[in-house]
């Protein structure tokens, strides 16, 4: 084994360090780096997970062209062709990129430097617009820049930390992890959670406030109200640094505390427990993620919580400030570079024209975007109808990930050019592509990446690269050479461009600044260790912003936003969707979903639904849920819990055409957008429900990928040796048999033992190889089959399974059923906790640590396990209690 490469994590925006230790074979062993400031060793499961995800049989490995195999020259000429002479044709705004969070900040600066500085269109934008958006936007307003004042270390600092539309636990784990541990160092840390959902983060919570969908911008407002009120208002700061928190104030006191109860459906004495807490405490960081962000309002609701910081002068110290936590990988460094459409490189403004100028005079170029481009739900739209003629995307699968995702498929189906750079050859979105280029993958590219907190670190590769795949970087400078601009993006390497990229931050003369690496050395960048942002040429850096003024407004003031709580329409529908994510999946599974361990926590796409709202319908657990809205329809199991309140539902969103193509989520959302950041509302739809009346309910296992049958639903879920599927129809097939042996790749010579109970409408069937091991197993009934799917999948790995506990479904004799994995890095199922626990009298973590190892390596699944003992422990008191 290899020495390990620091590395960093390439899922969400904690930005954990990671090194990985290659075999030799095209995998690697990761752990986490304890010299990483984010994560000091720290993994959660998907991070654990990572060496599971580096085998290339999902691979695009070679350039294509209408589907067929090209060479580099080909395609390169193509593009370079299509994208001159369209806009010599219909001019520089008739083409756009489509880029990702997940790009290295090299590929996104030099993509941003082609359209912005060289084609002179502002039409890039990224799928960071989904994400976090109207965090950007809400900055830009209150700061006169994107800037995220405050650092990690704040948040283990503080003595109260809101958590705000922030599921911490199971999208920023190892954060979560962190404010857990520093509780537990300081039990007079205080977190309160507001969600309207009862997700794993509430285990950590000393208090949750379930508010309403939708009005947080009426319960920030009624905390300004109130430090007003109490006094709690700090002069010396506003009068210094603060400009127009009269009309922020005057906007706030147009609603009573009675409005906000109503508004947010809290009781009275709750709202004023949460606001004397947060006005008496001087440490508070609020913290908040796509909760806020993904909404009609999310630029309000960040101003508004902005608003209270700066009233209260809780910003730019330790352990206070306001905390914008960012979904992807890279979400920041493509802020930095300028990634989204209303922005320029290096936090320089579209708007102001000497900032133009500036980037201009830069790049030496001959043409600068002179206008905000197209954010992604408009860019798209302009491709349905025609005013967008070229359309490169890059790095991200808009066809599941955007809303209105039907109509995202049609647009791309009559553009007259799609272009796909993809590391994945089953991204739903390639199937559109007149073009796909093969691009490097994580282990394979070099570069760097900006967590939430301003944090710079290096991506480094460790493995070689596969087929012909390439640096997207160097495909744009391939690209940018034939379109005439070859001197121009004659970057050698990585390390070349973050160079360039780092000396236009210093002529910039804007918050990110990090000029000090604008002459750095090939080996400067190798060696790069993580750093935080600002890091300019003078060398005076600092932890973090705003203490004492300093913002980037023309006259140098912070600006308190009037804001004002609108009340949603009253929707056509009955139910309101929430939309987000499960623990161990990351977006459209490309990468997640070729890990068996991950796959085994959530196997299949869901619906929350309240057990009102499901006895109302007819809807038993585990029956399938037809949900629908004006723009689309899904089909999705039901998980009948009171997480959520009634009226409610939340399905996770990263299933796909290839994975389940009935629980496309995106297609239920209509593209509503916030007016300031273009952000859409993904955790808002209007949708009807009602149990789906299948006629039949399947299961299969098999070593071979199924082939998907034509039914109304199939989920695919990787095992550890092959597959498993959920499926349903409304018409059975005339031949169980021949269905399940072409479902599960049986061999005609490989004969079934099969089961018909004329009785009850069940069958099932498993069909072995010569030698007595299991090829796939099949199993059908007018109800969810009830078959433990962990031991199924279990067999597919024996060298002789028990035929008649195939048949039966279950292991033989006493064995339990594991259940669903909660602990993915010990295999530990939800049947076997529940049974330790109840037998064993485990009563906290370190027992059911000490007694299965659960929870005892990355911890991801420690609130699932407290909420497990809450559960028991509510169970025996009301059993008491009666
Ligand atoms: Fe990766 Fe998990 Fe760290 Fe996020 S918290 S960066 S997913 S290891």
């Amino acid at each position: 084994m290899a020495a390990p490469v620091a590395t960093s994590c390439p899922y969400c925006g904690v930005g954990c360090g990671v090194l990985a230790a290659p075999d030799g074979s095209g995998g690697a062993s990761v752990r986490g780096d304890p010299a990483h400031p984010a994560n000091a060793g720290r993994l959660c499961s998907k991070g654990s997970a990572l060496g599971e995800t580096l085998g290339l049989e999902e691979r695009l490995l070679h350039p294509e062209i209408g589907g067929a195999r090209a060479t580099w020259p080909e395609a390169l000429d193509l593009v370079a062709g299509r994208f001159s002479e369209t806009i010599r044709d219909h001019g520089p705004d008739s083409v756009a990129f489509y880029v990702s969070g997940q790009l290295l900040t090299e590929d996104y600066y030099v993509a941003n430097k082609l359209m912005k500085g060289f084609i002179g269109s502002a039409n890039i934008d990224t799928n960071s617009r989904l994400c976090m958006s109207s965090s950007v936007a809400g900055h830009r307003r209150a700061f006169g820049a994107d800037t995220v004042p405050g650092t990690y270390e704040d948040i283990e600092q503080a003595d109260l930390v809101v958590l705000v539309g922030s599921n911490l636990a199971w999208c920023h784990p190892v954060l979560h992890q962190r404010l857990a541990a520093a509780k537990a160092a300081r039990p007079t840390l205080r977190v309160i959670l507001i969600d309207p959902r009862r997700t794993a983060t509430a285990e950590l919570a000393d208090a949750h406030l379930a508010l309403a969908p939708g009005s947080d911008v009426a319960l920030f407002a009624g905390l300004l109200s109130w430090i007003a009120r109490e006094g709690a208002i700090d002069q010396a700061y506003v009068s210094a640094h603060v400009t127009g928190l009269d009309a922020a104030l005057t906007a706030a006191s147009a609603l009573s505390l009675d409005d906000i109860a109503d508004a947010t459906g809290l009781a009275q004495a709750d709202l004023a427990a949460f606001y004397a807490e947060w006005t008496r405490t001087a440490c508070v960081v609020t913290l908040w993620s796509q909760g806020v962000n993904q909404s009609a309002c999310g630029t309000d609701k960040v101003n508004a919580i902005i608003n209270c910081h700066l009233a209260a002068g809780r910003i730019g110290r330790p352990g206070m400030g306001p905390f914008s936590v960012t979904g992807q990988p890279n979400a920041m460094g493509g802020r930095e570079v300028g990634g989204l459409a209303n922005m320029l490189a290096a936090h320089l403004d579209i708007e102001n024209p000497e900032h133009r100028a500036r980037a201009q005079a830069f790049w030496v170029s001959p043409a600068i975007a002179q206008r905000p481009g197209l954010k992604a739900v408009d860019m798209f739209r302009a491709v349905g109808d025609g005013r967008l003629k070229a359309l490169w995307i890059v790095a991200t699968n808009p066809v599941v990930s955007l809303p209105e995702a039907d109509a995202v498929r049609a647009a791309l189906t009559a553009c007259p050019f799609v272009v796909v750079s993809e590391i994945s050859a089953r991204a739903d979105t390639g199937r559109f592509a007149d073009v796909r280029l093969p691009a490097l993958a994580w282990g394979e590219k070099e570069g760097t990446v900006t967590n939430s907190d301003r944090t710079i670190s290096r991506q480094r590769a460790f493995l070689a690269p596969p087929g012909e795949a390439r640096a997207d970087w160097a495909i744009l400078c391939d690209v940018a050479a034939r379109m005439g601009w070859r001197d121009a993006f004659a970057h050698a390497s990585a390390a070349a461009i973050f160079r360039e990229h780092a000396a236009l931050s210093g002529v910039a003369a804007r918050d990110f600044d990090i000029s000090a690496w604008a002459d750095c050395s090939d080996a400067d960048y190798a060696a790069m260790r993580p750093f935080r942002w600002p890091a300019p040429a003078c060398g005076a850096t600092r932890a973090r912003f705003f203490s004492e003024g300093g913002f980037f407004t023309d006259d140098g003031r912070a600006r308190a936003v009037p804001t004002s709580y609108r009340r949603a329409r009253p929707a056509a529908r009955p139910f309101i969707l929430n939309t987000g994510r499960v623990r161990d999946h990351w977006h459209t599974m490309t990468r997640t979903g070729l890990s068996p361990r991950l796959s085994a926590h959530v196997a299949e796409p869901f619906v929350e639904i309240h057990p009102d709202d499901a006895a109302a319908l007819g809807v038993r657990p585990a029956d399938l849920v037809a949900v629908r809205s004006d723009t689309g329809a899904a089909l999705l199991r039901a998980l009948v819990t009171d997480r959520g309140p009634r009226g409610a539902l939340f399905a996770p969103m990263h299933w796909t055409a290839e994975t389940c193509p009935a629980a496309r989520i995106g297609a239920l959302i209509a593209a509503e957008t916030d007016p300031a950041s273009g952000q859409p509302a993904l955790k808002s739809a209007a949708v009807s429900a009602g149990r789906f009346a299948a006629a039949w309910h399947g299961l299969a296992v098999s070593r071979a990928r199924p082939e998907p049958p034509a039914c109304a639903y199939w989920a695919l879920a990787r095992r550890r040796a092959g597959w498993s599927v959920e499926l349903a129809g409304q018409s059975a097939p005339a031949d169980w048999t021949a269905f399940a042996r072409a479902l599960v790749g049986a061999a005609p010579e490989a004969e079934p033992l099969a089961y018909r109970d004329a009785a009850t409408g069940a069958f099932r069937a498993a069909f072995l190889d010569a030698e007595g091991r299991l090829l796939g197993a099949f199993f059908a009934g007018p109800a969810p089959v009830p078959a433990s799917r962990a031991w199924l999948a279990a067999a597919l790995s024996q060298a002789a399974p028990d035929r008649a506990a195939l048949l039966a479904g279950r292991g033989p004799g006493a064995t339990i059923d594991p259940g669903p994995i909660v602990c993915a890095c010990f295999d530990v199922g939800l049947n076997v906790i529940a049974r330790a626990v109840a037998e064993q009298g485990l009563a906290d973590l370190d027992a059911i640590g000490a007694a299965l190892q659960a929870g005892t390596n990355c911890g991801s699944c420690r609130p699932e396990l407290a909420r497990l003992l809450d559960a028991r422990a509510q169970d025996a008191a009301s059993r008491s209690a009666a």
